[in-house]
């Protein structure tokens, strides 16, 4: 890239979560293969992020370059209303089988954020469906991400999700705390009571409750118990709301599970699904739900479901997808997801005996430090691309989630990386 190049970049284009005043620097990036990020003035960087969850069997993988090209001669896109096609159809059939029981109706949706979109749109159709009209408000747990549409937004965290600032714009929604921290803590039967008294005070005029089962990822990379699912569920059911899981980073087996949802005991009703679903290659999701929750929308006065976009469906997203999902199940990503933890547990232990470090945790393929102050990100930024890696931090959470592809070697450069950018103070605002 020419600095002309870089110059109106800086000028005209817009990253995510940036100013054009006063942008963070950016590194123009050449290409990408297997777990290595090869800049535009060719030092390389091993990838930490997995380009945030998505690209889970690294970079310009064989298979999926061969299953785009393939769909390319073919199509790329073609309308999904009145036409259907192999690669949605292929992708359907694997969707219905991968995910939890139960879940069999597949709605494909252009990215996570629409994905929450579909879910939230569903579950208030289907409340209108049973003749409840009043209905219109969603549970949630604080702490969550969903994503930066409109009704996304409305239900991520209300502090960190910009709530004061669109204040007058979101519709208001129904928060409790989140659950008390650690995936094998003891479930808090105090807290257990807080979630009944909630659903008794706010259920009656709620369509579902939405969360990100056992890890919520962007609101604060924070694991909890899988055991509070089960209250939730229980309570869902009591009082007639339907259970929405966002698994759009949890999926694929990131946490250890294929979802993350398997870690509890109960199927949700709907659930959102996206970031790994090509292996990191094109934008694409997916919100599938039960039998009972498409029955019912479907035998109502309404009957379709109110939501349909230009790209739906997208052939070569769905064939990249396929690929991806069988690359997937053909490896042992089961022992590799035990191998990544483990080696992020070994290599960012050391954190936890730093000062400016509040608490190290792991939970399948992802790793966290999380610091007292939050970091400077333009410092640790250029101080990680200096080590030849690539992480990106928010905040007080400096994290990866690597590709499943990583070898040992390379989770150790990361997370010693890690380890060091978090030891040294000027790394702090
Ligand atoms: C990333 C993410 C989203 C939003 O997905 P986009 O593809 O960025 O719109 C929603 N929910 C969760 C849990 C996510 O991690």
């Amino acid at each position: 890239m020419t600095s002309a190049q870089l110059a109106f970049d800086r000028q005209h284009l817009w990253h995510p979560y940036t100013s054009l005043v006063n942008p963070l620097p950016v590194y123009p990036v050449a290409s990408a293969s297997g777990c290595t990020i090869t800049l535009a003035d060719g030092r390389t960087l091993i990838d930490g992020m997995a380009s945030w969850w998505a690209a889970i069997h690294g970079y310009n993988v064989p298979e999926l370059n061969a299953a785009a090209q393939a769909q390319l001669k073919q199509m790329s896109h073609v309308m999904f209303g009145g036409f259907t096609h192999e690669p949605a159809v292929e992708l359907g059939k694997r969707l219905v089988d991968l995910t939890p029981a139960g879940l069999n109706r597949v709605f494909l949706a252009d990215s996570g954020s629409v994905s929450v979109e579909v879910a939230m749109k569903m579950a208030v159709q289907y409340q209108y469906a049973r003749g409840e009209r009043g209905r219109g408000k969603f549970l949630t747990f604080r702490g969550g991400y969903h994503g930066d549409t409109t009704a996304p937004m409305s239900v991520c965290d209300p502090e960190t999700g910009m709530h004061s600032l669109f204040g007058g714009f979101l519709p208001r929604h129904h928060f409790i705390r989140k659950p008390p921290p650690g995936f094998v803590a003891e479930v808090d039967s105090g807290y257990v009571a807080e979630l009944a008294a909630f659903f008794a005070a706010h259920a009656h005029e709620a369509a579902a409750f939405i969360c990100e089962p056992v890890v919520q990822g962007a609101g604060g990379m924070y694991f909890y118990n899988p055991g509070y699912l089960n209250v939730v569920a229980e309570l869902c059911q009591r009082h007639s709301l339907l259970l929405i899981y966002d698994e759009i980073a949890t999926g694929f087996g990131r946490t250890g599970t294929m979802f993350a949802a398997e870690h509890a005991g109960f199927t949700p009703d709907i659930l959102c699904i996206g970031k790994a679903l090509t292996g990191g290659y094109l934008t694409l999701a997916a919100t599938l739900c039960t039998d009972e929750v498409a029955d019912t929308i479907g035998r109502s006065e309404v009957s379709v479901l109110m939501h349909g976009p230009t790209f739906m469906g997208n052939p070569l997203a769905c064939a990249v997808a396929v690929a991806s999902i069988d690359l997937l199940l053909q490896s042992a990503w089961k022992a590799t997801i035990g191998r990544l933890s483990e080696n992020l547990s070994l290599h960012l232990r050391a954190a936890a005996q730093i000062p400016t470090v509040k608490d190290v945790r792991v939970l399948g393929g992802i790793g966290v430090i999380e610091t007292r102050q939050p970091v400077n990100v333009a410092k640790i930024q250029a101080f990680f691309v200096a080590q030849g890696v690539w992480v990106r931090p928010f905040g007080t959470r400096v994290y990866v989630m690597p590709p499943y592809v990583m070898t040992d070697a390379e989770i150790k450069k990361v997370c010693t990386a890690m380890v060091a950018a978090v030891a040294q103070n000027e790394h702090f605002q």
